[in-house]
């Protein structure tokens, strides 16, 4: 018997409140430049209130074909990870056991994110920086499999190669004609996800949210083919690093929060209309050219309580 079915029925039926396709709609800021360009903006945050964005589209095939045996799941994160978050979540609805192996030690000083995780049974381990550090290494993740038998280990992030064709059918969901895709890029998943779904026609625009130039870009071509290029990868807008905030992004954000139907927050959707609002007065973009802004979501991880 096919197996896949029923495990697909059940992701469905423990999440019932996806909003898919999630909405595509138009963004008219009185910016400079703003009406050089027609922009809508994709919102990804939009289809769960707390699966939020790439990382419900980024998870989907990992937890569809989870094989039947599986005892638990592992993955890693950061004390604010939206997707341990997402993750943990998912657990919960599925019932099955979730190990968070986080980043630092906030045993007594929980971060909003981590009392969720709690909350939902999530087992946490706090590891220091060192042990973290090996969270992609043949050891130290065989280690894991030993300890958590029939466990399925989720990279950070969820990123790993069946997260492409879940960001891709993001980009299947865009039913009208655009000229370029704009989106943060931490792990590059997203990223090489859109290039990979993008017709060659056009251009997929990343902001990177950390300092990495070079770097970013090789995450994502480890992705996909060398022969793609119809993407790059701005790196003007990190405002000093991941979830480094200047004083400038942080006015940026609390203003656009006030006046826009939809919010933001510092660490991604931040810094891509910052960068986007700064590009427009620059006049970056052909005269015309409609721009669609992937809104990742993630407002979770800027909560303070
Ligand atoms: C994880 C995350 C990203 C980064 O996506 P990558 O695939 O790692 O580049 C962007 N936006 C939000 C809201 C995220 O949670």
């Amino acid at each position: 018997m096919d197996q896949l079915p029923h495990l697909v029925t059940h992701l469905y039926s423990a999440i019932p409140s996806l909003r898919l396709p999630s909405p595509l709609i138009p963004f008219t800021p009185n910016w400079d430049g703003a009406t050089r360009v027609e922009m809508l903006v994709k919102r990804d945050d939009a289809i769960h209130p707390i699966i939020s964005g790439n990382k419900w589209r980024k998870l989907k095939y990992a937890l569809r074909n989870l094989p039947l045996c599986t005892q638990s799941i592992v993955s890693f994160g950061g004390g604010h990870s939206n997707h341990l978050h997402a993750l943990g979540f998912v657990c919960r609805q599925l019932s099955t056991p979730f190990h968070a192996i986080v980043r630092g030690n906030y045993l007594g000083n929980e971060t909003p994110m981590l009392k969720d995780l709690a909350l939902w049974g999530s087992h946490i381990h706090y590891v220091d920086k060192k042990t973290y550090q090996q969270r992609h290494s043949k050891d130290y993740l065989a280690q894991l499999a030993r300890t958590y038998p029939k466990s399925v280990i989720i990279p950070e992030g969820g990123s790993q190669a069946d997260a492409l064709k879940g960001i891709g059918e993001m980009v299947e969901e865009v039913a009208v004609p655009f000229d370029r895709i704009m989106v943060p890029v931490a792990s590059g998943a997203t990223l090489a996800g859109i290039a990979l779904a993008l017709d060659s026609t056009k251009q997929a625009l990343g902001i990177a949210v950390l300092k990495g130039e070079g770097y970013l870009e090789s995450l994502v071509t480890q992705f996909i083919p060398s022969s793609l290029n119809h993407w790059q990868i701005d790196h003007r807008f990190h405002c000093g690093g991941y979830a480094k905030q200047s004083a400038a992004l942080a006015t940026f954000c609390d203003a656009f929060n006030q006046q826009m139907p939809f919010c933001i927050e510092p660490v991604y959707s931040g810094k891509v209309f910052f960068a986007l609002k700064q590009l427009l007065a620059a006049k970056a973009f052909h005269e015309g050219e409609r721009i669609v802004i992937v809104h990742t979501g993630g407002l979770q991880g800027a909560r303070r309580a």
